[in-house]
């Protein structure tokens, strides 16, 4: 079968022929439709440090995607049956550890990630553990293979409290601006958006931000402090990792606000905990993958009712063959979300 490789420890991806996998006791065997590239594929690509200190290679990669049921283990039961649309969370946990058996499957020690430990998702079939794997319902598998990226918004922004808030999402990437719409349909008043990319920033305008902020020529904290009646933001989720923006959003947050934090620092961070934390009574919240299955529940809710609607993020789609090209539109930064066709019907 087709797949897209990490062949060995240098830049570059390579699209190759694979042995198709085993199907275990455990397992459902997946026919991929569709697959999402991250930003963590042009990091396995792109091969920085990050990824010489993670990947062992031959390895397939992608972690996000959805597909069709085409066999199921022994031990599998009757939950799942073949051509059943379904996605599945790519983090594989153990079970049995502290966080595992406390509900905490997102910050299990033991976590298994496809696309980066072990065989993923840009190629024609894989197999996921049973447990994993989410059923689609009426969700298409374009939109069903960004649900982990979809996920990672949920977490981010149902994890505050949203009806009747006032949100700020700092970074507008792909998740920013999911993180936008979800904030919109749960309920926020006002949404306001940051980036420093123009595309970006159009984007998060059609998510439903009501506010967009250039940081590049604008003073966000001021901004924030005229558009919420000088109160500062109830709910701020920080989705760019970037320095200036985390200073800020603790700053735009109002006293005894809520600040979540999804985007990744390359360096540590100079924070002003005194005045911009502490004296405020905020609650800051690590956001790490997706709940299991807390955050699973919720997104299919919100997608399969049409509360919440991904695609306007959805910037450009490619056959698995174009994987450089669709790695050079993510690299461009003129690109919202972008996906691979795969075995889509
Ligand atoms: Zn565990």
């Amino acid at each position: 079968m087709r797949a897209i490789i990490k062949a060995s420890a240098e830049p570059g991806l390579t699209v190759t022929d694979v042995p198709e996998p085993e199907c275990g006791a455990n397992d459902v065997l997946i026919r991929v439709h569709h697959a999402g590239v991250c930003g963590t594929d042009v990091h396995i690509a792109e091969w920085d440090e990050w990824a010489q200190g993670r990947i062992r290679p031959p390895v397939v990669v992608g972690h996000e995607f959805a597909g069709e049921v085409v066999e199921l283990g022994a031990g599998v039961g009757d939950q799942f049956h073949i051509g059943q649309l379904v996605t599945a969370e790519g983090h594989i946990v153990c079970g049995h550890c502290r966080r595992c058996r406390t509900g905490n499957g997102h910050i299990c020690t033991n976590t298994s990630i496809i696309g980066v430990d072990r065989d993923g998702a840009f190629t024609e079939y894989l197999a996921m553990p049973a447990s994993n794997v989410m059923p689609l319902g009426n969700i298409p598998t374009t939109v069903g293979s960004i649900m982990d990226a979809i996920g990672n918004a949920f977490h981010t922004v149902l994890t505050a409290d949203i009806p009747g808030n006032t949100v700020l999402v700092a970074g507008c990437g792909p998740i920013g601006c999911f993180a936008v719409g979800v904030a919109r349909a749960a309920g926020a008043t006002k949404v306001i958006a940051t980036d420093i990319n123009p595309f970006r920033l159009d984007l998060a305008g059609k998510m439903g931000a009501d506010v967009l902020i250039d940081p590049s020529s604008e003073d966000v904290v001021k901004r924030v402090f005229d558009e919420t009646d000088g109160e500062g933001a109830d709910v701020v989720c920080e989705m760019s990792g970037h320095p200036t923006a985390l200073a800020q959003s603790f700053q735009a947050a109002r006293l005894g606000g809520q600040v979540q934090l999804l985007g990744i620092p390359k360096e540590p961070v100079t924070i002003n905990f005194s005045t911009d934390i502490i004296f405020k009574g905020l609650t800051v919240y690590g956001v790490i993958g997706r709940r299991m299955y807390d955050t699973w529940l919720q997104m299919q809710t919100f997608l399969s009712s049409g509360l919440f609607d991904p695609m306007p993020a959805v910037t450009h789609t490619f056959p698995l063959e174009d994987i450089d090209k669709a790695l050079e539109a993510i690299h461009s930064g003129n690109a919202g979300k972008v996906i691979l066709e795969i075995g889509s019907k």
